[in-house]
């Protein structure tokens, strides 16, 4: 008899994990997919979805719908753990470098069609690669005769689990017009994105009481990222590290640099280029999907010398054109854990009839306190640098723009212990054959966009696979 498996949610790693499972089994297993969107990718409330957030906006404006999901919209920015994220040694996070170093060449040879030197005995200078435009979209990886024999149910949204002595036997999926149906599989995979697949987990744990006691929701964070410096009149070279971006095959190489307070808590400073050129703003909206700008037409042309350059430096020079008249810095440091950042259920309904989310996260004065620490150390590395640079960011004042990214962890937090929520093949606890993959994994950010981690985790998951 041929495996059952059914995927909730065709999203980024939903794609990724049906392509490699298709790679693995070729026919030799059903696979049924279960989304909630379509091929048109959709916001929260398009969908039907509803989440009480007061301070984030990562359920509104951090999450997309539909086949794809959010890599129909995100930057494709692709980076690992390594042991710089770990200087304290901790067991959980060991464990989690020790996952991304086994698994990143796979990753980086399926994301960009070869394996890359990400050159991480560079002391604090991490690299990243920014996937091309046309390869941001995983869903579009998978080709017609690929998908021809996988069950696809577009339109359907998992509400519900069936879970028999430790054993899921089914999933309920409705339809946003209230039709129900049923899928039964010997396993699934729950890749329905960190916020949704977190809400699925409390509902479940609401009605069955299989995930009391683990940290499910809890120590709920993000990037806390903040401007903190302009530079004026200089190259982006800061201690004889240039940060200019760099073509490689039409993917980005960017660099970073691995910043640490004296408490332990990790984050990095990175440059930011063109920011107030609004030709440049015009072209960032269109790569990133969105289906309005603020730039008018006049503007766009107004900047006909700064695309000149930018195609110019592009093409000839392998290199993102910076504008050297002024570039900023900007910080994203992870919020340590515990803290009392959660996801919960609330009382108030989605358009389905489903408790929408309540998202209780916010910067806490601790995160204030470690941005504060970052900045003065950051200054005098400017100064020592000899660059010439405007404050941003002032310690003083309670009126700073510190904003979360969208990059949401802790809440179905992966570990061994007791109050963890995953094991370290993507397991949810107590339930034998349901695994689960978002960044909801990862306890906190450290000094990455996480999701080519989460892929890592995948693989690892597969290769114990039978
Ligand atoms: C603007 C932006 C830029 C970003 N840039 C980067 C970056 O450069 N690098 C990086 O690492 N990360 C980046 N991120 C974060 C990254 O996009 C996410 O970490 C990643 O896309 C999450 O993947 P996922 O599969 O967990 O969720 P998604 O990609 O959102 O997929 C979830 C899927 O599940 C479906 N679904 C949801 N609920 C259900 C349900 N109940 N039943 C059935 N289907 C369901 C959804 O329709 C969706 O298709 C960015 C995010 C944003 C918003």
């Amino acid at each position: 008899m041929k495996k059952k498996i059914c995927i909730i949610g065709c999203g980024t790693f939903g794609s990724y994990l049906l392509k490699r499972l298709l790679e693995k089994h070729g026919d030799g297993a059903d696979i049924t997919v279960v989304e909630i969107g379509h091929s048109k990718t959709q916001s929260e409330s398009e969908v039907g979805l509803g989440s009480i957030s007061e301070h984030s906006k990562v359920s509104t404006d951090g999450r997309y719908f539909g086949f794809g999901g959010t890599s129909a919209r995100w930057g494709g920015q692709v980076l690992f753990f390594d042991e710089r994220d770990n200087p304290e040694g901790d067991a959980t996070w060991n464990e989690i470098v020790r996952i991304n170093q086994r698994h990143k060449a796979t990753v980086l040879k399926n994301l960009l069609g070869e394996n890359v030197d990400l050159q991480e005995d560079r002391a604090n200078i991490k690299t990243g690669i920014w996937l091309k435009y046309a390869k941001r979209n995983l869903f579009k990886r998978l080709g017609k005769s690929q998908l021809a024999p996988v069950k696809m149910m577009p339109g359907q949204r998992v509400v519900d689990f069936n879970i028999i002595e430790g054993r899921l036997n089914s999933v309920v999926c409705r339809s946003r017009e209230g039709q129900t149906a049923e899928v039964a599989a010997d396993v699934f995979y729950l890749t329905a994105g960190a916020l949704e697949s977190c809400r699925l987990l409390l509902a479940l744990n609401a009605k069955t009481g299989l995930l009391d006691g683990t940290d499910l929701g809890k120590n709920f964070g993000d990037h806390i990222s903040t401007e903190l410096f302009t530079v004026h009149g200089a190259k982006p070279v800061i201690n004889g590290v240039d940060f200019t971006p760099r073509l490689r095959r039409g993917s980005l190489v960017t660099q970073r640099m691995i910043v640490q307070t004296d408490d332990g808590v990790i984050g990095f400073l990175h440059c930011v280029f063109n920011k107030d050129i609004k030709a440049f703003k015009f072209l960032k909206e269109l790569m990133f999907g969105k289906r309005s700008t603020t730039v008018t037409f006049a503007e766009f042309i107004g900047g006909v010398v700064f695309l000149f350059q930018f195609v110019f430096h592009l093409l000839f020079k392998n290199k993102l054109y910076v504008d050297e008249t002024q570039w900023s810095l900007q910080l994203d440091m992870e919020q340590p854990v515990p803290n009392k950042n959660r996801l919960a259920l609330s009382a108030e309904k989605d358009q389905y009839g489903e408790a929408a989310i309540q998202i209780d996260w916010q910067v806490s004065k601790k995160d204030l306190a470690y941005i504060a620490e970052m900045r003065k150390k950051i200054e005098h590395i400017l100064k020592s640098n000899q660059l010439e640079f405007k404050a941003l960011y002032n310690p003083a004042t309670t009126d700073n723009k510190v904003e979360d990214v969208y990059h949401p962890v802790g809440c179905t937090r992966i570990g061994h212990d007791a109050k963890a929520v995953v094991n370290y093949n993507g397991r949810v606890k107590s339930i034998n054959n349901l695994y689960h993959f978002s960044t909801g994994i990862f306890p906190s950010a450290k000094s990455i966009n996480p999701s080519a981690a989460v892929l890592c985790f995948v693989e690892e998951c597969l290769a114990g696979e039978p």
